[in-house]
Parts: structure tokens; sequence; C-alpha cells
């Protein structure tokens, strides 16, 4: 069932979203090479809660922190820890938070100090097929319409979207009815009504879509070892032009 959230509801989540982005955009600042995944984690900790909210993925289904992060060929879900960014490493970061029961979902790629033109290009095309998805999450479209217009964005470009990871409905709970693909058919799936939130969170890879999971049963990479960018944002479907809930 989706969720059609009231003015209240669609005003927690507007907080909870301003402090994910917050949050992200402080790590930013921090990526650099040297810095352990482990420090963004608990940066990122004591950020959200200072903020008076509660990280939503500590704990979640058992995950250990606070924030995932993951680089390189690592798609999503990567546990904070020991390793240290690297010159030219590329780190995808996933934030979640709840204000007062409510959840805001982000993710951004971000450079550690010189990347690759490739990799450049990865972000880039990663991140613009992220507003491709959004432009189409108005209301009287489809879920599909919002994949499609993903796909077809990052295709063109050379890449491939991930199948096996989709986005979500968000709410009181960070995952909720419908899901969001990052590909699909135009004109299919549920109906967009305004009152929707959506986390629209496209994963691109350079090679291949087919990814893996590593024996922690939680880090997600690509199959064929190439580089792979997330980019999320959590989206109000309103009468108009999408509310993006996760931004400064
Ligand atoms: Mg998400």
């Amino acid at each position: 069932m989706i969720v059609i959230k009231s003015a209240q509801e669609i005003e927690y989540m507007r907080q909870a979203g301003k402090v994910v982005a917050q949050t992200l955009h402080e790590l930013g600042k921090r990526v650099k090479p040297g810095v352990t995944t482990g420090e963004l984690n608990e940066f990122a900790d004591e950020f959200i809660r200072k903020a008076g909210c509660v990280p939503a993925f500590l704990n979640y289904q058992g995950f250990p922190a606070s924030i995932c992060t993951s680089i390189n060929n690592e798609v999503v879900h990567g546990i904070p820890g020991l390793r240290k960014l690297v010159n030219g490493d590329i780190i995808s970061i996933d934030v979640g938070a709840f204000y007062k029961g409510y959840c805001g979902d982000a993710a951004c790629t971000f450079p550690v100090g010189d990347i690759s033109p490739e990799a450049e290009r990865l972000l880039e095309v990663t991140k613009q097929s992220l507003y491709v998805g959004i432009e189409k999450a108005v209301k009287g479209n489809r879920i599909g319409d919002i994949g499609a217009a993903i796909q077809t964005f990052v295709e063109d470009n050379g890449y491939h979207v991930v199948r096996a990871f989709v986005g979500h409905g968000i709410g009181q709970k960070m995952h909720e009815d419908p899901q969001v693909p990052n590909f699909g058919t135009p004109g299919r799936g549920p109906r967009l009504e305004p009152g929707m939130t959506l986390a629209i969170e496209p994963m691109v890879n350079i090679g291949t879509y087919d990814v893996a999971i590593m024996p922690n049963k939680w880090t997600v990479v690509t199959k064929d070892g190439s580089l792979s960018a997330h980019f999320e944002h959590s989206v109000l479907v309103t009468g108009g032009k999408p509310e993006i809930l996760t931004r400064l």
C-alpha cells in the first residue's frame, strides 16, 4: 500500500531530509585521502544526533553503522571501518535519518582527491540520471516513467543501471511501497499522486549491471569489478514540480 502523507508528515520529512542533506554536505568536506570510512561514520552519527534525529541505518536488519560507505567497485551497503581513502578513489555515502518518526534518505558519490576522467564522467552521468528521474516524479505519471527515463539516460551514456537494488517509498519506514526501479517501461506501474514520497536512487556501473554480495553479507560489488556510483534523493510528489526533501 502506498501511503499518502499529510501536511504534518511532510513537514517532519522535510526536517529529516534537511538533516540528511546537511550531513552529506559536511561529509563531503571531510572526504580526502587518509581519512577512514569509520571516521566518516563517527562524524555522521554524532552530527545526526546533535540535530535531533536518529540515524536510520544503524541496526537496520543488523547493519552495524550509521552510514553506508561504498568505494570504487562497491555499489551500495559498504560497512564503514578501518579502510583509508586513497587519492583517486570514489566513495558513495548513503545517509538516512529519522525526525519525529519520519525518515529522510539520500546518497552522493564523492571524488577522493584527483580522480580519473572516466570516474569523473561516471559521477556526472549518475548524478544527472537522478535528476532525469526526479523530473518524472509528477502527478499522473507512473513509477515506470521514472525508471525508464533513468535507464535510457544511463544507457545512452554507455553505462548500466543495477537491477538487483531499487529505490523505494519512504515515510514512517525507510522502505515503503512502491519499489522504484531505475529501469522499466514508460506507462507501467502505480500512478503517482500528490503526497507520495519516494527515494529515487540510481546505482550506475561502468560495466555490466550484475552485482555480487561480499562475505560480510552487506557490501554489494560489481561482478566485473568495474566502478559504480550512487546518487539518491527523497522526493515529494506534488501537484506541480516534485519537491526534493533531502536538500540543504
Ligand atoms: Mg534508499
